[in-house]
């Protein structure tokens, strides 16, 4: 017997997940979709012979969800090596995890990333969280800043402004690291533990390849929902659709369900620049870490080092991703980032090549407290409306699958 009519707000990898798993319950889905295409914040574009993804972004192969939901194989994922490179105003040096790379072992206690009391501490970290289960790597932490748990656990300044600022700033898009620890806590144990990886096709691989796997679901892009009510969506152009059998909203709800109208969600911004640069800068594979409080760069990465399916015609030379300091960019800071990049990567002038500026509004949400997960009825507002999407749990796209699961599996239950 056909199931009620249930509606999905939102093509990202929250609704994508909530369309399978309703699917998998016997529900046939109408997923709703303001943007042209699928994919939410999960976005790749064709510049210029190269694959961008809007905004430097790493798939983690240890998430639970990305295990559950994604094919590793078929999406073709290039690991970042662990470790990583250090640019200060005067060294550039590599380091590496030696826990992963046993054979790096000198190398690793020989780099001045920190002092060897900071090595064996970040080494007792990484066990010590590889040992606990996910839901305790938050449990008490969710909502004490990161920079005070790492001063806390008596790091060194040296490995703080070499290691942990770039690092975590670029992960958590702000450079005080007062995301709470949980957040630390958990990405330190998921690096650990898995790959940081790109996708041969670009990050937007993965949410095709979630929407490949629906079968039952009826998916309508450029379709921007205006407001939702009990039972019932009211599109921008005034239709309206019944949805008996549920509604799940896994777009920022305050713009749509009055009821939150008043509790925008509060988010972090990234600026994101691609060069080309004619020269092939071999860095290994690894994420580039800027440790230089004059510098406007914060992280970079050599993309096709990693997945060579980036350059889309096999074309010489290097795609180079750029993560800045501060989130807004103004058309004069591009040249200044440029002449950043040449001093960091010691490219030879005039070796570059200003692709896009991509300057990401809305990157990740900006929560405290955290939470890795909760009950399946918790994101239940009431009428059988469901919310989900990262902003439901941490920013991360582990958090924003396991979200449309628990609103699938909320909408199942009632
Ligand atoms: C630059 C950047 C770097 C990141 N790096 C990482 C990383 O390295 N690791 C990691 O785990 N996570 C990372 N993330 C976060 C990750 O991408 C997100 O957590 C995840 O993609 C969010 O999915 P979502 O479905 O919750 O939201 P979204 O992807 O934002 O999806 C919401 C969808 O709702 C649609 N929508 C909005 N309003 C309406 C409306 N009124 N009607 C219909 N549709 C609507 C939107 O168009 C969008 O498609 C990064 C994000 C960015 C932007």
């Amino acid at each position: 017997m056909q199931k009620p009519q249930t509606i999905i707000i939102g093509a990202g990898a929250a609704g994508l997940v909530a369309a399978l798993e309703l699917e998998r319950a016997g529900h046939a889905p109408l997923l709703l979709e303001a943007d042209d295409r699928i994919g939410g914040r999960l976005k790749t574009d064709e510049v210029e012979g190269f694959l961008l993804d809007r905004g430097f972004q790493v798939l983690l192969t240890e998430y639970p969800e990305v295990k559950r939901y994604l094919d590793a194989s078929a999406l073709g994922l290039k690991n970042f090596r662990p470790g990583g490179h250090v640019h200060t105003r005067q060294m550039h040096f590599r380091f590496a995890d030696p826990l992963r790379e046993p054979a790096q072992i000198i190398r690793s206690t020989l780099s001045p990333v920190g002092t060897l009391k900071d090595k064996l501490k970040l080494a007792r970290l990484g066990l010590n969280l590889r040992a606990k289960s996910n839901e305790d790597c938050f449990k008490g932490y969710t909502d004490k800043p990161t920079m005070d748990y790492i001063w806390s656990l008596g790091f060194s300044e040296q490995i703080v402004e070499r290691f942990f600022r770039p690092f975590f700033g670029g992960i958590f898009l702000e450079q005080e690291l007062q995301t709470p620890a949980a957040m630390f806590r958990y990405i330190f144990k998921m690096f650990g533990s898995g790959a940081a990886a790109l996708p041969v096709g670009g990050i937007e691989s993965v949410a095709k390849q979630l929407a490949g796997q629906l079968k039952q679901t009826d998916i309508r892009c450029n379709t921007r929902v205006a407001e939702v009510t009990a039972g019932k969506v009211r599109l921008e152009d005034g239709t309206e659709l019944a949805a008996p059998g549920g509604i799940i909203i896994a777009c920022p709800p305050d713009k749509v369900f009055p009821r939150l109208a008043g509790e925008p969600v509060q988010w972090k911004s990234t600026s994101n620049l691609y060069f080309y640069s004619n020269r092939r800068l071999k860095e290994n594979r690894l994420i580039n870490l800027v440790s230089d409080p004059t510098s406007l760069i914060n992280t970079f990465a050599v993309l096709d080092e990693v997945a060579p399916t980036y350059k889309l015609k096999g074309q010489g030379g290097s795609l180079i991703s750029v993560t800045l300091r501060e989130a807004v960019t103004r058309q004069s800071q591009i040249g200044q980032a440029e002449q950043d990049l040449l001093r960091h990567s010691r490219l030879p002038n005039d070796s570059l090549t200003f692709l896009k500026h991509y300057e990401v509004k809305q990157a990740l949400p900006n929560l405290n407290p955290v939470t890795f997960s909760y009950a399946a009825t918790h994101s239940h507002v009431g009428d059988r409306i469901f919310l989900a999407g990262d902003h439901q749990l941490n920013g991360s796209l582990d958090a924003a699958m396991r979200s449309g699961r628990l609103a699938a599996e909320g909408v199942c239950s009632l």
